[in-house]
């Protein structure tokens, strides 16, 4: 099977008529072959943006929003289909993508949908001199790019909000995880979304994606992937004076405190480390632990941990799938390798697992845990992006503080304390974008979205969406006495 791109509302072969392998990462067999797409992909798509624009961004909020609301109703619809190409692409479990992934690509077409009905423009009163009012436009043709880790629900995530302020979107989804992408561009016809208001590119980053962050029509690009990434990205945008969202990686802090509820602590905490096999950017992939409560942390986490079910991905029982590709479990193996070699003690996993039968091809890994590494060692530092989580303890609210901000990432952190000013004082001193207390990955869509330092520029979500995706105009009206 071979899946198209999608260009001014047709299914289209990409120019140069080549193709590539997509595997499923549960098996290591081939799923679909995926279009191997260039520059000339790209400006055709830009093209049917473009023209497509006018019309789209005069079309009245409401008739967008009832476009979007019908899809967001059709994704609704197609969930099992949606969250079953989910789990063979990605190697997620599917009661992962049918209770997390596709409902939440579904809600972020609700969620913009019906937010730009109820937005407000600014007035700035001068008083008896006159005032001033803001006008908000879109921006043109813009450009998204998302990763594999959650290929609908940050695909969506994007395109939702650019399309709902009224551009016109040329989109690539990871080359790795294309499926759903390809599927929704099913239901945008469906939906009666306009030809050329959304096209979608399949095929490589450096090629497919890198063309439409250098296209000179592209007005912005709304970037999620890595910090490599995005520093080439930006490195292109910047020479345009183009708009960049940048979201990237992540090496979170999950700081466990003495004073928490340490059952919930630790029950989350297998959670925040494993899920999705670790690949979700806001994982808490170092967990730091009080050094009052560090053993009894350990004896109740790792048991917790050695139980995971680790298997087919379709099977109901299944709480941690394969990893993405073997590019990535190797990548991720080789970072165990790298922590032995720095002095790590692995307490929990460590090796991949062989399965039996028709998965025998499989990209698993066991749930691994490290204790015994500094935090200055590249384990600690570096983002590895799986099912792999280091141990530390620390002495005093400070030492917490440093251990966790001493990265150069700056995307999430937890906190796990019933001491009020101590959960407060310390979500303060964080250099990160997102914070949880007491819980983690409790998600509010109109909440500020993005990390600071190497984890990124801009914020994603809610009206900060909204404002990205959109240019401010000052008009200035001067009263005469
Ligand atoms: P990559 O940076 O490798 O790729 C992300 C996307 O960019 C893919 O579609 C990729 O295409 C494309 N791409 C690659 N090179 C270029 C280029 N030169 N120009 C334009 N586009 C390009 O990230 P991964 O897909 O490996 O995703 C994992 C990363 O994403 C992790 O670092 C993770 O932390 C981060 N992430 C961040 C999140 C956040 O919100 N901060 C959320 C989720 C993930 P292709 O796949 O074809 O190479």
């Amino acid at each position: 099977m071979r899946i198209k791109n999608f260009i001014n509302g047709e299914f289209v072969e990409p120019i140069g008529g080549k193709y590539f392998d997509n595997i499923d990462p549960s098996t290591g067999q081939v799923f679909y072959q995926v279009p191997d797409s260039y520059s000339e992909d790209v400006a055709k798509a830009v093209e049917a943006a473009k023209n497509a624009f006018p019309q789209w961004a005069s079309t009245p909020a409401a008739k967008r929003s009832a476009i979007l609301m019908k899809l967001s109703n059709l994704i609704e619809k197609n969930l099992d289909r949606l969250a079953l190409s989910e789990s063979k692409d990605n190697g997620k479990p599917l009661k992962l993508a049918t209770t997390v992934d596709i409902p939440r690509a579904r809600d972020n077409f609700s969620f913009f949908a019906t937010a730009i009905l109820h937005t407000e423009n600014a007035m700035h009163d001068m008083g008896q001199s006159g005032f001033n009012y803001t006008l908000r436009s879109p921006l043109g043709v813009v450009g998204c790019i998302s990763p594999w880790n959650l290929p609908l629900y940050l695909f969506s995530w994007k395109i939702a909000p650019a399309l709902a302020t009224g551009n016109c979107v040329v989109a690539k989804p990871s080359e790795v995880t294309p499926v759903t992408a390809f599927l929704l561009s099913e239901l945008c016809n469906e939906a009666g979304l306009p030809p050329g208001v959304l096209n979608i590119v399949h095929g490589y980053g450096h090629t497919a994606g890198q063309a439409i962050v250098e296209h000179p029509e592209t007005k912005a690009i709304s970037f999620t992937g890595g910090t490599a990434t995005g520093k080439i990205i930006a490195g292109i945008a910047a020479q345009q004076f183009k708009k960049t969202s940048l979201e990237l990686g992540g090496k979170n802090a999950n700081i466990i405190f003495a004073d928490c509820d340490l059952e919930e602590a630790i029950k989350t905490s297998v959670k925040s480390s494993f899920a999705n096999q670790g690949q979700i950017c806001l994982c808490g992939s170092r967990i730091l632990i009080h050094e009052d409560i560090y053993q009894d942390f350990v004896e109740k986490f790792i048991p917790l941990v050695k139980n995971l079910r680790v298997g087919n991905p379709q099977a109901p029982d299944t709480q941690i799938g394969a990893l993405v590709s073997k590019p990535h479990l190797e990548k991720v193996l080789s970072y165990i390798d790298l922590a032995r070699s720095e002095g790590g003690k692995v307490i929990a996993g460590g090796n991949r697992i062989k399965l039996e039968g028709p998965q025998a091809g499989g990209f698993y890994l066991e749930p691994t845990v490290i204790e015994g590494l500094s935090n200055t060692c590249r384990t600690n530092q570096e983002e590895i992006f799986g099912p792999v989580v280091t141990l530390q303890s620390f002495r005093n609210d400070e030492e917490a503080l440093a251990l966790a901000n001493g990265t150069p990432y700056g995307l999430s952190a937890t906190v796990w304390t019933k001491n009020l000013d101590r959960a407060h004082r310390i979500a303060a001193n964080l250099d990160v974008g997102i914070v949880w207390v007491n819980c983690w990955l409790v998600r509010d869509l109109r909440t500020p979205f993005g990390g600071s330092k190497a984890s990124g520029m801009g914020r994603e979500g809610g009206i900060y969406a909204l404002n990205f995706f959109t240019e401010p105009k000052n008009i200035c009206i001067k009263l005469n006495p």
